[in-house]
Parts: structure tokens; sequence; C-alpha cells
């Protein structure tokens, strides 16, 4: 029907803005924004307020489900790769790049490359 979804925040209807006012003239209550899209927390949230209520009350929970950190992690090379851009470089092509952060070692990148947050040079975590 729609593609209408709700903040995920847990108080999101607490919170009396006129945009939360919704229903019939005599039967206004506040209620959970509800958008075709979200800019925060992953599209899940309407506000950073919603999306940290939202880890107030579950974040121990989902760390402790999705696997806590128990040791330090480590930068090596393998895993030191992050894009970068400089929008000074006119040409397109040029304008983004990989650098490791240990190698100092610079790679070209298309802007497509660039944009896909699932293309990585990184090869460990
Ligand atoms: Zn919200």
């Amino acid at each position: 029907m729609s593609n209408l979804k709700y903040c995920q925040g847990p108080h999101c209807h607490t919170y009396n803005t006129q945009d939360r006012l919704k229903g019939s003239k005599d039967n206004k209550t506040y209620q959970t924004r509800r958008r075709s899209a979200f800019y925060y927390g992953g599209g899940n949230f309407c506000c950073l307020r919603c999306q940290d209520d939202w880890f107030t009350k579950y974040g121990t929970r989902a760390v402790d489900h999705f696997g806590r950190i128990t040791e330090a992690k480590h930068l090596t090379e393998e895993n030191a790769w992050f894009k970068d851009y400089d929008w000074r470089i006119d040409d397109r092509q040029n304008r983004y790049f990989f650098y490791n952060g240990i190698t100092k070692e610079r790679r070209p990148l298309t802007e497509a490359q660039y944009r896909d947050s699932n293309y990585t040079l990184n090869t460990g975590e």
C-alpha cells in the first residue's frame, strides 16, 4: 500500500511537535513519526534523539548479541585501506582514491567504487 515506515525510536511519540500530532479533530494524539525515508541510524530513526533513545534502551543487549569486542583490534597493512577524495582535482577520474594508513600508498578509485560501500581493498578486519 504505502512505503512509509515508522521511526524506531521508543519515545518518538512522546516528543510534542506539531508534525507528530495526528488524528481527527477531537481525537488527536502525538504519534510515532512515519516517513518514506529517514536519515539517521541506517534509515531507522527520524532524528539523533530517537537513535540515542533506542541505543540507551537496547544498545547493551545489541552489542552482546552481535559480539562484544573483548580484545584490541590492530590496524595492519591488510586492513588500513580507506577511501578518500580530493575535491580540488577537476578530473573526476583521479578525484577518488584508496589510501593505506600504514604504507601511505595511494591507489586510484572510480567514483562508482568510491560510493559502493561494499567495495574495499581490506582483507582483514
Ligand atoms: Zn523518531
